[in-house]
């Protein structure tokens, strides 16, 4: 068993970053998942780590030392990927056995490990058949079984299960987490699917871009996003993503949904931190838990309303789109893109007196930043000047408003996130219909707010 761990790991293909300076550490026996859209470097970084491909930049480690020098044999990692194949004419109990007779390790009963594997995956029945006399299921259970005969330090996950239906897949994720478990190999498991990532992992890395948003447990990523990225890319149904602005009144703060606004009064906890974005343009996410739809006025609190625009039953509960008059935002581009905040703001925020709404709002020019908060920022600028970058220089012309500038469409992101649409989850049948309109009390100590930057507005 081994640590993994990567320190600034980077790895560019011509112009393009395919993995961005992502430094984490997996423990020895800990089964972390990297989750992210397609393209986002997830492939790369197995590779790096299994020593099939070098890094352009930053180390992998194992076990702590740099392993650039070691083979993918010396490494002792074993990967499954996605279009596993097995070798058709050899029977299961052969194809199990390969690497062992490929490359035989002194002292090895290979019958004997062969057996003891496919007792592992409940396959001990199928050893005598042939890859064609298998399910899709069955398959994959061989190929894993011949990924961990060699009994591997660390094992790499490409994208395993995702060629299974749903059910198989569900089935097939558990027991792939529990052997890795039982067994105790750390394990690192690609995925772009949330559900497999949340429900597989110890810990979850969310990757955009070749670049790290966020690693942590799968309840403090739901509960804690740093990013609106993370908070948009996690969750089922998926929150929906509004467009909203903060002014801070002498006796309240207001975020201003456009159609309809939220309150804070003087007093709440939230109203300082808040106070300080005044005319700041931000990004609302209420979560279904953050929603309970109420009779008008029947709580004291803040309330949206909405009309029902769809209702999906699901049996157990049911699921209703409430449209609150909302615009939709996607998260904001990847701070590399942006521009540094403020620049384009002909007025500075910090100029503004509370109370005053923003009223000569113009856009300037654009000027992509090379930005990143805190330490990370001179790495960042360093790299941006070695590394040539596949990204546009310019923020694209419809980013481009009268407040400066909108968050921008990302087509990274999956189409249920771009709506404003809040979701609403009701125990059993819903009751409501289409058209029927909906009043909803917003639990304040749930909503999550993003900078223009797609950061995290952290609130007492
Ligand atoms: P993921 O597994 O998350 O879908 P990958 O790691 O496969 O993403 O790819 C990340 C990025 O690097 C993509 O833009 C991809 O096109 C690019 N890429 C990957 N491998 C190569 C390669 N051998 N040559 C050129 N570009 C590559
Ligand atoms: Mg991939």
């Amino acid at each position: 068993m081994v640590t993994i761990g990567t320190d600034r790991l980077t790895k560019t293909y011509g112009d393009v970053v395919a993995v961005d300076g992502v430094s984490l550490d997996v423990a020895e026996g800990e089964v972390v998942a990297l989750l992210g859209p397609t393209g986002c470097g997830k492939s790369t970084i197995l590779r790096l780590v299994a020593g099939l491909e070098q890094p352009t930049a930053g180390h992998v480690l194992l076990d702590g030392r740099i392993a650039d020098e070691l083979s993918t044999r010396e490494r002792r990692v074993a990967m499954v990927f996605q279009d596993y194949a097995l070798y058709p004419h050899l029977t299961v109990a052969q194809n199990i056995g390969f690497p062992l007779r490929s490359d035989p390790e002194p002292g090895v009963d290979i019958p004997a490990r062969v057996a003891e594997v496919a007792r592992h995956l409940g396959i001990v029945e199928l050893l005598d058949r042939r890859p064609r006399q298998l399910s899709g299921g069955e398959r994959q259970r061989v190929a894993v079984a011949r990924a961990i005969v060699r009994q591997p330090a660390a094992f790499l996950l490409d994208e395993p299960l995702s060629n299974l239906d749903a059910g198989l897949r569900a089935q097939l994720r558990t027991e792939v987490a529990a052997l890795a478990r039982r067994l105790g190999v750390t394990t690192l498991h690609v995925t772009h699917d949330q559900v497999e990532a949340m429900t597989m992992a110890d810990r979850v890395a969310v990757l955009r871009r070749g670049s790290l948003q966020q690693i942590g447990t799968p309840a403090r990523l739901y509960a804690d996003p740093r990013t609106l990225f993370v908070a948009a890319f996690l969750g089922s149904p998926r929150p929906s993503l509004a467009q909203a602005a903060v002014y801070a009144e002498p006796d309240r703060v207001v975020v201003d949904l456009g159609s309809q606004t939220i309150e804070l009064p003087r007093d709440d906890p939230r109203w300082a931190p808040l106070a300080d974005r005044h005319t700041e343009r931000v990004t609302v996410v209420l979560r279904p838990e953050a929603l309970t739809p109420v009779a008008p006025g029947a709580v004291r609190g803040p309330e949206l309303r909405g009309t029902v625009r769809s209702v999906e039953n699901l049996g157990h509960e049911s699921l209703v789109r409430v449209d609150i008059g909302a615009l939709p935002a996607a998260p904001a581009q990847s701070r590399l893109e942006l521009p540094e905040p403020g620049r384009h703001l002909t007025e500075p925020p910090g100029d503004r007196a509370p109370g005053a709404r923003p009223a000569a709002w113009s856009a300037g020019t654009a000027t992509a930043g090379t930005g990143g908060a805190g330490p990370m920022r001179p790495l960042r600028q360093a790299l941006a000047r070695m590394i040539p970058s596949r990204r546009p220089a310019e923020v694209p012309a419809t980013a481009r408003t009268e407040y400066g500038f909108y968050p921008v469409y990302d087509p990274e992101l999956p189409a249920e996130a771009a709506g404003a649409d809040l979701v609403v989850r009701l125990a059993g049948p819903a009751r409501v219909r289409r058209g029927e309109s909906m009043v909803l009390a917003v639990d304040l100590a749930r909503m999550l707010l993003f900078d223009r930057a797609g950061e995290r507005i952290t609130l007492p």
